[in-house]
C-alpha cells in the first residue's frame, strides 16, 4: 500500500490536506496532548510508515511530540523499540500492514484512548463501551460482595442492613454509569460537527454525512467526506485509510 517517499516537512501539511478523519484526530491529539495510548500509536503510526515515512523521520517524528510529555530519555528506552518494530527492525522483523477501515471500525477504544473511527466512535453507546466506564467495576464487585455477604451472614438485621447499602451503591454506580453514557451520546454528535467543520465540511453535506453516520454506515459517511472535501466523486468508496490518502494526493496533485 506504500504510496511514496514523504520527509517530515511535509507531515504537517498533508496531515490538514489528505489524512482521513481518524489519522486527523490522532494526528491532533498526538499535537495537542504529546502522548498517544498503543493502540493510537499503532493506527497512526502504521498509516504513516505505508504514506511513506520512513524509520529515521518516524522516530525524529514521535519523539518530537513524546519528549516535550516524557522527555527525550524516556522516549528512547520505552516508546522508540515499537516504532522499530513497527517498521520490522525488532522482534520477528516482521513487516507489519496499516489497519483497514474494518479493523479499526470494530475496534473497541476505552476511555483516554483516540483510535478508532470518529464516525463510529465518537457517537458510540455501545454495551461494550457502556462496560469501559469505571464505575461499571464497581458496580460488579459490589455486586459479587452482595452474593457472598447473603451466604456467609446469617443474622437477619445484618443481611437486611447489608442488603440496602447494597442496593443504594448499585443505584449509585448505575446512575452514574447512565449519566455518562447519556453525555457521550449527546456530546458526540457535537464533537463530530466540529471536527468535519474543520475540515470545511458543512451545510448539506454535513447533514449527509451525519444521516449516514445516525444508519451506522461509517464507511459511506467517510466517502461523502471525501467527496465534499475534495469536490470530486469517489466511485470505489473508502476502504482504507491509505487507500483515502492517495486518492487524495492524486486529486491534489494534479
Ligand atoms: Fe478512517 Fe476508515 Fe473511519 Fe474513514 S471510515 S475515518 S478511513 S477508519
Amino acid at each position: 500500500k506504500e504510496f511514496s517517499e514523504i520527509s517530515l516537512k511535509d507531515i504537517y501539511q498533508l496531515a490538514s490536506s489528505s489524512f482521513p478523519l481518524c489519522m486527523r484526530h490522532l494526528f491532533d491529539k498526538l499535537r495537542e496532548n504529546h502522548h498517544l495510548k498503543h493502540g493510537g500509536r499503532m493506527q497512526l503510526g502504521l498509516f504513516l510508515k505505508a504514506v511513506g515515512l520512513k524509520l529515521e523521520d518516524a522516530l525524529a517524528f514521535w519523539k518530537s511530540e513524546f519528549s516535550q510529555k516524557v522527555g527525550a530519555e524516556r522516549f528512547d528506552k520505552e516508546y522508540s523499540y515499537s516504532i522499530r518494530h513497527n517498521y520490522g527492525k525488532e522482534g520477528k522483523r516482521t513487516d507489519y500492514t496499516p489497519y483497514a477501515c474494518h479493523k479499526i471500525i470494530s475496534s473497541t477504544p476505552s476511555v483516554g484512548d483516540h483510535h478508532g473511527c470518529p464516525y463510529r466512535h465518537f457517537r458510540s453507546c455501545r454495551l461494550v463501551d457502556l462496560f469501559n466506564q469505571k464505575f461499571d467495576v464497581l458496580y460488579f464487585l459490589v455486586y459479587i460482595y452482595y452474593n457472598s455477604a447473603m451466604h456467609t451472614i446469617h443474622c437477619e438485621s445484618i443481611r437486611a442492613t447489608q442488603k440496602s447499602i447494597v442496593h443504594m451503591l448499585q443505584i449509585f454506580c448505575f446512575s452514574i454509569i447512565v449519566v455518562c453514557n447519556c453525555r457521550s451520546l449527546f456530546n458526540s454528535e457535537e464533537n463530530l460537527r466540529a471536527a468535519l467543520g474543520k475540515m470545511g465540511v458543512g451545510g448539506r453535506s454535513l447533514d449527509d454525512i451525519l444521516d449516514k453516520v445516525r444508519s451506522r454506515h461509517y464507511q459511506v459517511a467517510c466517502t461523502l467526506t471525501f467527496e465534499a472535501v475534495h469536490a470530486a466523486s469517489c466511485d470505489s468508496g473508502i476502504n482504507h485509510p491509505n487507500q483515502y490518502f492517495e486518492a487524495s494526493q492524486k486529486i491534489l496533485q494534479t
